[in-house]
């Protein structure tokens, strides 16, 4: 049986990287001597609010519910006609109604990739449903609303399930990699919340000898991170923080551009790069298609080990050695300080593989 893979190309740079991403991915199975996998395109974005008048229509979901795994492009809704732009966006939504509670990103400096710090090899285990992101923690509704013209409230959801399966994912990885998990939170002022998120966590952790943990502020977390990125291993955080930290995590390895992550539940898992789509530079073919590469090559590695399919975990594992393959070279891209367009860049990689 061949895997059936969801591709939605997404807005501004989407266009450009995701069928730069495809074509790599089938090279790879092909280079590991895995079975091709039968590609399910489906409308997402501006395209399919031109098409079906909806940014993420009925049909894309419906399909998307009977697939284990996707690769989405990044989403512009900013240039969504309204009402559209100020629903929850369709990558939201998508996360959301799967429940894909894992978001993983990894940052890892790739010599050539002009890293802050290119020691730089940990991974932030962002939970994806809950937290401070009032906007998705909710059943119906926002949790985020305006009483009065002058007045603005949010809340913040964390449940004790939530945060457990979490730091299980965490844990599980650490025992993958080097062994030590940080718990990133701010129990000093939000007691409760942020307070009960590291006592889980803790909980958890303390199931799992051979993992170490610690923890630390959000505040003095950024600081640690700018200071001595290469001591962290897995980082485990809620919603928001794990947004903002795995930016600054990205561009201590290299760039936002080769900053890659997947969504994942029990079930089902999305590949999707940690950048937006990138307006500003949409269409001038200049866009770094490494960020979705090894996304993709992360989902395979994610599909392989569910099914215990070792050559699709050898075409994961080419895949990211193509890419840093091709940066050793010199091969980047204009994020990178390079001059190489995406084609130039997909073809580096392909001439790897
Ligand atoms: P979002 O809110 O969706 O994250 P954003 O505009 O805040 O959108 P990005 O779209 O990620 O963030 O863009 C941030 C900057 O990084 C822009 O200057 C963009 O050109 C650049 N950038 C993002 N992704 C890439 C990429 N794949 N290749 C090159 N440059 C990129």
């Amino acid at each position: 049986m061949n895997y059936r893979l969801g591709i939605l190309e997404g807005d501004g740079i989407g266009p450009e990287i995701v069928p730069a991403v495809a074509r790599v991915v089938d090279a790879a199975l092909a280079a590991a001597g895995a079975k091709p996998v039968e590609w399910v395109p489906l409308p997402v974005g501006v395209a399919a609010i031109e098409e079906s008048g909806t940014p993420l229509p009925e049909s894309t979901v419906d399909t998307l519910a009977g697939l284990e795994a996707w690769i989405l492009g990044p989403h512009d809704n900013a240039a969504y006609p309204e009402p559209h732009r100020s629903t929850l966006n369709p990558s939201g939504t998508i996360r959301k109604h799967f429940d894909l509670f894992a978001n993983i990103r990894p940052a890892k400096a790739f010599p050539g990739a002009r890293a802050l710090d290119p020691g730089t090899d940990l991974v932030i285990v962002r939970e994806n449903t809950q937290g401070f992101y009032a906007d998705r923690s909710t059943f119906a509704g926002s949790g985020e609303f305006m009483p009065t013209p002058d007045v603005a409230i949010a809340h913040a959801i964390f449940t004790r399930p939530g945060i457990e399966r979490i730091a299980h994912e965490a844990c599980r990885l650490a025992r993958r990699r080097r062994g030590h998990v940080t718990v990133v939170h701010k129990a000093n002022v939000l007691r409760l919340t942020s307070g009960m998120f590291l006592d889980v966590c803790r909980e958890v952790a303390a199931r799992y000898p051979d993992v170490t943990v610690e923890d630390h502020h959000i505040d003095a977390m950024a600081v640690h991170l700018l200071r001595r990125a290469p001591e962290f291993d897995v980082i485990v955080t809620e919603n928001m923080f794990g947004d903002i930290l795995s930016d600054l995590t990205a561009e201590i390895a290299g760039s936002l551009g080769l900053a890659p992550s997947v969504n994942v539940s029990g079930e089902q898992g999305m590949a999707q790069a940690t950048h937006g789509s990138a307006p500003d530079i949409a269409g001038r073919g200049i866009a770094n298609p490494g960020a979705l590469m090894l996304s993709a090559g992360m989902l395979l590695d994610w599909l392989a080990a569910r099914h215990d399919d070792t050559t699709l975990r050898r075409a994961a594992e080419l895949i990211e050695s193509a890419v840093a393959a091709a940066l050793r070279a010199g091969v980047a891209t204009p994020d990178l300080g390079g001059d190489a367009g995406t084609t130039a860049f997909t073809d580096a990689v392909l001439a790897a593989l």
